[in-house]
Formats: C-alpha cells, sequence, structure tokens
C-alpha cells in the first residue's frame, strides 16, 4: 500500500513505535478538492489515529436529523459555513471520544478565526489539562492549489457512501463506471459539489479560512504544501512534515 511505502521514504519509525507514539495535533487545511479528505485518511492509517472531518460529522448530522442536522442543512446546501459555536460544540464532543486520545486530524476544522481560538483554549485548557501529554501546538498543514484545478476536481469528485472512499472520474476514476472498487457500492457525487455551489464555497475559503492560514503563519506554525503533485507525493511530503514537527518537540521535552 502506498501509505506504508512512504514511511520507508521518509525514513519514519517502525509500525510499533507509530502505534504507540502521541502524534499532534495536526490541523489540515486547503480550499475544498485540495485533497485534505484524501490525505486525511493516509495520516490516519499511518499514524493509526482518526481523522475528525467536520463536514464528514455535520453531513451525519443531517442525515440522522438531529436538530443540528436540521439547522445546518440548508446553510451547507448554500455552500456557506455552519455557524462557529455548533462546529466547536461537534468537535469537542469528538475529541473527548477514547480514540482521540493518542492524537487526532482535524480536516476542515478550523475555518474561521473565531474557531481557530477556540481550537488553542480547548487544547491548552481542556485537552492537555490531565498532562497526559506534554502541551502541544497543532502542527498545521496548508495544501494549496491553482484554483481552476479546483473547480476541475470537485466536479469530477465522486464518493462512496459505504466505506467513504474518494474517487475522481477524471483522474482517479474506479475501475467500474461509478462503482465503488472496494464494495460494489454505487458511488454519488455531494450536493454541495455543482458548480454554483463550489463557487461559493471557494469564495467562503478565501474570505474566511485564508486569514486563519495567515493567522498561524504569524504563530510560526503553518507549513504549505503545493498539492498539484501525484498524491503519493503530497503524502510523502505531508509525513515528513509532521516526523519533523515530532522530532523537534522531542528534542525540546
Ligand atoms: P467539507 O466536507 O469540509 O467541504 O464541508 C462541507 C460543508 O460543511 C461546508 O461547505 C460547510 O457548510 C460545512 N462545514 C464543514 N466544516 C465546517 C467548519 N469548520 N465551519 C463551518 N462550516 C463547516
Amino acid at each position: 500500500m502506498a501509505v506504508i511505502l512512504n514511511q520507508e521514504r521518509v525514513g519514519a519509525s517502525s509500525m510499533a513505535e507509530q502505534a504507540l507514539r502521541n502524534i499532534g495535533p495536526i490541523v489540515l487545511l486547503g480550499p475544498p478538492g485540495a485533497g485534505k479528505g484524501t490525505q486525511s485518511k493516509r495520516i490516519s492509517e499511518h499514524y493509526r489515529i482518526p481523522q475528525i472531518s467536520t463536514g464528514d460529522l455535520l453531513r451525519e448530522h443531517v442525515k440522522q436529523g438531529t436538530p443540528l442536522g436540521m439547522e445546518a442543512q440548508a446553510i451547507m446546501a448554500r455552500g456557506e459555513l455552519v455557524p462557529d459555536n455548533l462546529v466547536c460544540d461537534i468537535v469537542a464532543w469528538r475529541l473527548r471520544e477514547p480514540d482521540a486520545q493518542r492524537g487526532f486530524i482535524l480536516d476542515g476544522f478550523p475555518r474561521t478565526q473565531k474557531q481557530a481560538a477556540w481550537l488553542d483554549a480547548f487544547l491548552k485548557y481542556e485537552f492537555f489539562d490531565n498532562g497526559k501529554w506534554q502541551s502541544r501546538l497543532p502542527i498545521v498543514i496548508r495544501i494549496e492549489v491553482d484554483y481552476n484545478k479546483l473547480l476541475l476536481r470537485i466536479t469530477g469528485r465522486r464518493t462512496c457512501p459505504t466505506c467513504g472512499r474518494i474517487y475522481n472520474v477524471h483522474s482517479r476514476p474506479p475501475l467500474v463506471d461509478e462503482i465503488c472498487d472496494v464494495d460494489g457500492t454505487k458511488l454519488v457525487m455531494r450536493d454541495d459539489d455543482r458548480e454554483e455551489v463550489i463557487r461559493e464555497r471557494l469564495d467562503a475559503y478565501e474570505r474566511q479560512t485564508k486569514p486563519v492560514a495567515e493567522y498561524y503563519e504569524r504563530l510560526g506554525r503553518l507549513a504549505t504544501i503545493d498539492g498539484d503533485q501525484p498524491v503519493d507525493d503530497v503524502t510523502a511530503r505531508i509525513l515528513k512534515e509532521i516526523d519533523g514537527n515530532a522530532a523537534t518537540a522531542s528534542e525540546g521535552s
């Protein structure tokens, strides 16, 4: 598997060591279509820590018809951002789960400056407060891709509703048209991947999420990676960044 091969490329430690050490927290930033979902899944498999996608959590609430889901549904359909307090609540709830205690990857969060400030406070005063790790700042990675390439990527994106695997009809098609290679389920296009909604989502990124990257950049916590390379190369660069950061943290402790 590509992710395991990448361990050799980045000189990472053995699988057993990977399974024990604390990682991150990792924040992946980037516009819709930059590959955050695909890369998060790979990082998650590599370090065996959960991928926490606020988009996936919100879609699950919509599917289950919870009060939060009902409030978020129309906002998401327009491609706008769901209010900060709702998103922060679901992230807090998720980060308290046992599987997140050794580390986690945030995919699609924080997306506003308020969410970034909330995350810093949550990590400092709640997550690290019981001394289970030495307190750590997130490793923030931004994946960048050219605007027109993003449009092409998003309109071609198809997802398996059963296993969550992501395909692209242009660059990563399934073996059989519109069918998942893994479990044979019919692939779906997300409602908010239609072109008119995509433009709003890309605008929301420019207006609200770019300042988040700038906030982390000012704090010297941002690494930017060119997402317009083969998917394995992007993964290798990200893992190198995370391993470099982990090494620096342990030298400093
Ligand atoms: P994604 O799957 O990350 O592209 O998110 C899909 C949609 O969910 C977005 O267009 C927003 O409407 C909503 N969403 C996801 N994450 C957030 C967040 N951190 N803050 C506000 N809205 C979000």
